[in-house]
Order: C-alpha cells, then structure tokens, then sequence
C-alpha cells in the first residue's frame, strides 16, 4: 500500500514513438491532486473525501485529455453521504445498474476533473469496494443458494483483507512508459498492442453491438470480434501502427486472423486487466456441500443496500 502512495515512485514516460498520442506528462499527475483546481482557485478538499491509490496506477490514462492523467496514481473521492440517498433510492437506476455509476459520477471529486467513465475495471472496483466499507464496514454479507439442497445460508467477505490487484513487474514497465502492452502473435507473427478499455469504451461497444444485432436481425450477438477490438488498441504494419478500429478489423480479415492468435491476444490482455481475487469456498451448514471459488459478487442488492439493522 505505501508503495502505492509512494508520490517519489518511478515514472520515465517518453514519447510514443507512432506520434498518434499526445505526449506523457513530465511531472506527476498527482501533484495537482491537492493544488490548485482548474481556474486557478485554491481546491477545498471536500469533507470525507480522501486520495484513492489506483491498483492500475493510471497506466492506461492516456487517451483522455492532453494525456495528463496518465500515470496518475490516486484520485480524489469523497464518502458516500446524505445527498447520494436519492440515487441509492432511485429504483430505475438500480435495475439497469447505472447506479453505480450515478454514484461514480458523484463522489469522484478530483480537482483534475477525471471523468468517472474513464475508469478501468479495477479502479471502478477499488473506489467501490472503499465507499462500502466506510459507509457500511467491511464485511459483506449476502444469502447464498446451496446448488445442492437449494436452501439459502450466509456468506460474508471481508473487504479488508482483499489483496491489492497488481501488475506482473515487467508488464507494469512497459504500461507505465507505453500506455500499452504489445506482443507478437505466435501464429501470424503480427505485432499488436493491447489494452484495457476503460468502464465508458465497453459500454459503447456494447451499445453498438446490440445496434448491429438488431441491423442484421442477427442471433448471433457479435460479442466475441467487439470485445476483441476493445482491447487492440493498435496493429503494427510496415512501420506504422494502425489504431483505426474499421481498419483493424479489415486488417484481421485480410490476414484471416487464427483462432489461435485471438485466443493468445484475449490471453495476454488477462495480464493488463487485473482483478480482486475474491474467491473463497463455501460450505453449507445444511447439506455439508462445498462449493469452491465462489466470488463475491459486486453488482448485488446488498452492497450499499445491507441490512445493517440501524
Ligand atoms: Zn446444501
């Protein structure tokens, strides 16, 4: 965790050599955290708010802005207080489970004005995992239905003992000087660079998606090439590289891209996209059955809906 905070921590952006992306920052994105804010008017930290270390320590903040997010190891989040009841009671917004982020979009409140819809998955996860326990503890219960005997029992995670989600050493080297992770595929030798699509870019996608399956009363519901271009961010070809999504695509079908090689790509990208480990095994008290592996679910009634008894 303190290496996390840690504001001296490494950084050697340089220039991305294709000249398609602005260039890096050259100072700590974190430094503004606590200056000024944007009209040059001293920032008021608001109450309860508090720096979040990003598991993903802004490796993927590049694309947004001049870049000046990039690398950008905290964000300024306030707790959850009374003026967020009217969304937590806001049944429509829980069915669709744009909830959370009516509430991402309220209680990020950095000075540096970080669009929450910019957020990867793990840093999502981490700002949600801090509002729930400083609002309801750390300890998360829900009934869980035995597949054996189908009668319902508690299970309880405790957040704090959740590990921090973190980058194998050298993958975290080159996101941190790249913004990306490139590799070779090992059946078509195409050199491709991977990313992890940010909350906003897969929920696009998926509104796309459902658009063409409608378009071409399809059935099939194209999941599998939308999600593969979310996370190639760019193509190596002839000395440049390709980042248009069209052109990707038609790239992938010149070559008649392998199965193999977009297994490998889905692969690799498992290494940038890091998660909660959150698995634990349940036994129940009924029947005796265990079930291993079981995760805590975060997208669950109970999770800023507990029933705490107050
Ligand atoms: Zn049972």
């Amino acid at each position: 965790m303190d290496e996390l905070l840690n504001p001296l921590h490494p950084k050697n952006p340089r220039n991305i050599d294709d000249g398609t992306k602005p260039p890096p920052p050259t100072t700590p994105p974190n430094a503004i955290n606590e200056e000024a804010g944007s009209g040059g008017s001293k920032w008021e930290r608001p109450e309860g708010a508090e720096p979040i270390p990003l598991p993903s320590k802004g490796v993927f903040y590049l694309a947004e802005g001049q870049g000046r997010y990039w690398n950008m190891e905290s964000l300024m989040v306030r707790q959850l207080n009374y003026t967020d009841e009217d969304i937590l009671t806001t049944r429509a917004y829980f069915e669709n489970l744009t909830v959370f982020n009516e509430i991402l979009r309220n209680v990020i409140v950095d000075p540096n004005r970080f669009p929450y819809s910019s957020l990867v998955p793990v840093d999502r996860d981490t700002i949600l995992l801090w509002l729930r326990s400083k609002a309801f503890g750390n300890e998360f219960e829900i009934e869980y239905t035995c597949p054996e005997c189908k009668i319902a029992y508690p299970v309880i995670w405790d957040i704090s003992t959740f590990d921090i989600p973190t980058y194998e050493d050298y993958v975290y080297e080159q996101l941190k000087t790249q913004g990306e992770f490139t590799v070779e595929l090992p059946q078509s030798g195409v050199r491709v660079r991977l990313t992890v699509p940010s909350i906003g870019q897969s929920a696009d996608a998926e509104k796309r998606m459902l658009a063409k399956k409608q378009a071409k009363r399809a059935t099939n519901d194209f999941y599998g090439t939308s999600s593969l271009m979310l996370i190639v961010a760019g193509v190596e070809d002839n000395g440049r590289v390709m980042r248009n999504k069209n052109e990707i695509e038609n790239f992938f079908n010149k070559i008649n891209l392998t199965l193999g090689d977009s297994r490998f790509i889905r692969k690799q990208a498992e290494r940038l996209n890091i998660k909660y480990n959150t698995a634990k095994a349940c036994e129940c008290p009924h029947c005796n059955h265990i079930v291993e592996g079981v995760e805590m679910p975060i997208y669950h009634p109970n999770f800023f809906w507990p029933d705490t008894g107050i």
